[in-house]
């Protein structure tokens, strides 16, 4: 960063209301407010002097100010089937990874919200690195700004080229709650992103407290990392179930979906791991278990990567085991593994922790940090 710039603050973060309140501290209007955001989020520009609706003093004054900065890029890569990763650099030698999955007229991005993760699910690359610190917002609506602005700057208002954001990137996001929320704010305002309330997915390993507080103030769509459907299996594979249960989770789902007041459907995720989790009496299980919230279920093959000895099962197993679901009446999906040539699909995502000292300390502060969720 420019030294100029160390006093300045970063607005690419600010939701709305915080930008009204910045300006009216500046005495200046609150209405431009909406206008900057549109310059930022639906144009892609980071230059005041491109705002070109604003007067020449409101525009120095900003300059003065501000700066609109998001995470630098350190590394892209296309996959074969149209996945895109990028890598940032988030300074202190952390990184993060964000990954925009195109399908015909959708693409979705996910998004991360941490650097590591201190859930440490067994299965999980980013949980395996440890914890190092939550994103801050303008890096969390950072990632969506720069995905957007890859499609070429300036925007149009109209183009809506990303279509769905899922906060299922690197990270619990509900570990990190207020920058997660204001973000999604960002995302789902119609001076910004306006993306539909159904189309920003939070995804959770199971933080019911979390939850609970997440219905007060947004109604985004949930998704639900299961992964088992009895406390035992459950403990082992996302160990904060010891602390949340099972049916403190659904309840809190519960709860969370009569709030939306629409009919909601939650998703449940359910990592198919060989001879581990999915056999047949774990489906009856689960199809058991989930009588009672209304769900569709979202199988994923597990992606293998070095650290871990889990291995993915068998076509034929991971058919058995959905049949099986469907049979009982459950909307059933296999997630198709996007990106895998380059290490882009779920729960390959690591950023850049190769220094052992380094990847100690995350560790350390990841069991530190668990026992405090
Ligand atoms: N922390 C949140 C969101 C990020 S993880 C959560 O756990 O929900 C996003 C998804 O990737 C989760 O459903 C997670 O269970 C899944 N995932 C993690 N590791 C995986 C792996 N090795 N293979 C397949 N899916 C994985
Ligand atoms: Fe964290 Fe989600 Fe990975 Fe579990 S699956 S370690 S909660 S990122």
């Amino acid at each position: 960063m420019n030294s100029t710039n160390l006093k300045k603050t970063n607005i690419l973060g600010k939701t709305l209301p915080e930008m009204e309140e910045l300006l009216v501290n500046l005495d200046q209007k609150s209405y431009r407010a909406k206008q900057i955001l549109k310059w930022i989020h639906q144009r892609g520009i980071c230059n005041f002097d491109d705002m070109t609706d604003l007067s020449k003093e409101l525009r120095n004054i900003m300059q003065d100010n501000f700066i609109i900065e998001a995470p630098k890029i350190s590394y892209e890569e296309l996959s074969e089937d149209g996945t895109k990763k990028w890598i940032l650099d988030v300074g202190n030698q952390d990184s993060v990874e964000m990954v925009l999955i195109p399908e015909g007229k959708r693409a979705t991005l996910c998004v991360s919200s941490q650097v590591g993760c201190a859930i440490n699910c067994s299965f999980c690359a980013t949980g395996k690195q440890g914890f190092s610190r939550n994103l801050e917002v303008s890096e969390i609506i950072g990632q969506l700004w720069l995905a957007a602005n890859s499609y070429g700057i300036p925007r149009t208002a109209s183009d809506k080229n990303i279509t769905n954001v899922v906060m299922m990137g690197m990270g619990e996001p509900l570990h990190n709650f207020d920058p997660v929320v204001a973000a999604m704010n960002i995302m789902l305002d119609e001076n910004a992103y306006g993306l539909s309330k159904r189309k920003v997915t939070l995804s959770t390993s199971g933080l019911a407290p979390e939850i609970n507080k997440l219905g007060k103030v947004s109604d985004v769509s949930l998704t639900i990392s299961l992964h088992a459907p009895n406390d035992e299996l459950r403990n082992t594979l996302v160990p904060v179930n010891k602390k949340y249960p099972i049916q403190l989770l659904l309840d809190a789902v519960k709860n969370y979906v009569e709030g939306c007041n629409d009919r909601r459907i939650t998703t449940i995720e359910y990592i198919l791991i060989d001879k581990v989790n999915d056999t047949l009496e774990l489906a009856k299980e689960l199809a058991d278990l989930l009588t009672q919230i209304k769900c569709k279920i979202n199988l994923i093959p597990f992606n293998e990567f070095n650290e871990s000895d889990y291995l993915q099962p068998s076509g034929n197993r991971i058919r058995k085991f959905k049949d099986y679901l469907v049979k009982r009446g459950y909307v059933t999906t296999i997630r198709s593994t996007r990106g895998d040539d380059i290490m882009a699909a779920c729960g390959q995502l690591v950023g850049q922790v190769n220094d052992k000292t380094r990847r100690k300390e995350r560790i350390q502060r990841a069991k530190i940090e668990a026992q405090s969720i």
